[in-house]
């Protein structure tokens, strides 16, 4: 006989995204049945004589569900099972970050010799753990412009083990290939890791394109509400993903906690509709910004205008909540932002269900992070050029957002 509690969330493989973001994973209290999950913050559990050990190895899963809450706990294993439904993967490891994240993955896959290509543009502190840590540790990183299987192909050695990028990329979402970058790195018999914190599941599905890691900032749409930090990775091959719970996450002790697991499983439950609702205002906001006066350029993968935007359609459901654009005088218009905005806060971050203004200096980042060389450089500046903002829409009226940018436009800039 089944009970009640193991029959109330049952998503299928072919159940919708929807359908999965509010009942993959789930496990009811067996007992009291409550229909939301309980936050279990025990950091040890009863076990019998001889079923645990002193190494979490070989332990946790095959002989009891959990043992000690640094190497999983019940609402860190919902969060799992649900990311990994959501993404078609076949498990998932949450973190405490979605840097604890990304860094474990690659210390997993990545020994001395080995070789990492990784995006020249992507989130400074993937940048900067790469360049910095992995090559301090004898790794050798090459930055490639990803967008440009050419210049991916002429980045590969005998020694290429990894292919590391973001699509959209953090900040001038420029779009990768995904399809056509698993190609290129099956020929390496290299992996394709994709960051895909900026697009969620909902927008794109990386293994479905053929990458062999997908991982996430938990922390920006996911948990979508600016509350929690957290990172996950979603893998096509289960025993991988136990190998980087039990060898790395363990040891790097970076397990995230039950509380900010519960808060980012509730937060996926509207994922699928703030996404949608985003992206709605994003492509309001972002043809608004394009036939602006004061506005130099905009890119946004819902536009037209964005130079890879048949790429978008192929590979985003929707085109998301990131906006890039630039103004001709950067310093004119951030010292405007603070008497004129009344709705975008100036922040770092993304993804939250409040909107946010960011400015990406071009030769700060290139100082403290990209490092890039000229060639690389000058793809960056394209668009980017001394520098633009970025914005990420949230969930308020997408008119109210237009009207505070078009009041900080005109202050700056003069109606
Ligand atoms: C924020 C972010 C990260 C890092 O995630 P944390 O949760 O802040 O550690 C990684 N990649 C991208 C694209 C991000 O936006």
């Amino acid at each position: 006989m089944t009970t009640p509690e193991e029959t109330a969330s049952r998503p299928t493989e072919r159940s919708g995204l929807r359908t999965q973001a509010v009942h993959a994973g789930v496990r009811l209290d067996p007992m009291t049945a409550a229909l939301c999950p309980s936050i279990s913050t025990a950091v040890t559990f009863a076990a019998r004589y001889g079923d645990i050990g002193f190494s979490a190895a070989g332990t946790v899963e095959e002989r009891v569900p959990y043992c000690y809450a640094r190497e999983g706990h019940p609402n860190a294993r919902q969060l799992e099972a649900r990311l990994a439904a959501m993404e078609s993967g076949a498990d998932a490891a949450v973190f405490a970050s979605g840097m604890a994240a990304i860094s474990g993955l690659l210390l997993m896959l990545l020994n001395p010799g080995d070789h990492l290509i990784i995006s020249d543009i992507s989130y400074a502190g993937t940048a900067e753990f790469a360049r910095g840590i992995l090559q301090a540790k004898g790794v050798t990183v090459t930055l490639a412009d990803m967008s440009d299987p050419e210049d991916v192909k002429a980045a590969v050695t005998d020694r290429t083990r990894v292919l590391f990028a973001e699509t959209p990329c953090n900040p001038v979402l420029k779009l990768i290939d995904i399809a056509l970058l698993a190609a290129i790195a099956r020929s390496a018999s290299a992996r394709l890791i994709i960051d895909s914190t900026l697009a969620s599941p909902i927008a794109t599905q990386p293994l479905k394109f053929g990458a062999d890691f997908v991982v996430h900032s938990l922390t920006k749409y996911c948990g979508g509400h600016g509350d929690a930090v957290g990172g996950a990775v979603i893998g096509r091959d289960a025993t991988a993903i136990k190998c980087l719970r039990d060898e790395i996450g363990v040891h790097l002790g970076a397990m995230l906690s039950p509380f900010n697991a519960w808060l980012i499983m509730r937060g996926i439950e509207t994922l699928p509709i703030r996404m949608e609702a985003c992206s709605r205002s994003a492509e309001t906001v972002a043809s608004f910004l394009e036939q602006h006066r004061h506005i130099v350029g905009v890119r946004y993968p819902g536009l037209r205008s964005h130079p890879q935007f048949a790429l978008a359609q192929r590979q985003m459901v929707v085109p998301c909540g990131m906006i890039a654009f630039s103004v001709r005088d950067m310093n004119a218009f951030g010292s405007a932002l603070e008497a004129n905005l009344r709705v975008f806060t100036f922040a770092a971050s993304l993804g939250l269900s409040r909107s946010l203004i960011l400015h990406c200096h071009t030769a700060e980042l290139q100082r403290t992070t990209f490092k890039l060389d000229d060639e690389h450089l000058r793809r960056y500046r394209e668009f980017a050029g001394d520098g633009f903002f970025r914005l990420s829409i949230g969930l308020e009226d997408p008119q109210d957002l237009c009207e505070d940018l078009d009041r900080a436009l005109n202050a700056a800039f003069g109606e």
